[in-house]
């Protein structure tokens, strides 16, 4: 097995399923409008660099779950894209 998974939001919303895993975080900067609406609900993982220069972590803590999934869930134009990295996967760095 291994591979990305990548998740909707809908699924992606349980935190359970993200248990144990990894995350890997992606966003859209061609979808992005620098809204951050998302960055005060993950501050240690997404940040607003000037007026719209969107910087994040692409491998969020297990501890930054919950709060990675609740600013995926507001971006309005859902451009944060979350992958479920597998162990295995991570274990091969
Ligand atoms: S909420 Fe969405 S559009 Fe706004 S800064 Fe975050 S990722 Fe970009």
């Amino acid at each position: 097995m291994g591979g990305r998974v990548t998740m909707s939001l809908g699924a992606a919303g349980h935190a359970n399923r993200w248990k144990g895993r990894g995350m890997r975080l992606v966003v859209d900067l061609n979808k992005c409008q620098g809204y951050a609406q998302c960055v005060p609900l993950a501050p240690d993982v997404l940040r607003l660099i000037g007026e719209e220069a969107l910087v994040y972590d692409p491998n969020p803590d297990e501890s930054q779950h919950q709060r990675v999934l609740r600013a995926a869930a507001s971006c309005p134009v859902q451009a944060i894209i979350l992958e479920v990295d597998p162990p295995a996967d991570r274990d091969a760095r």
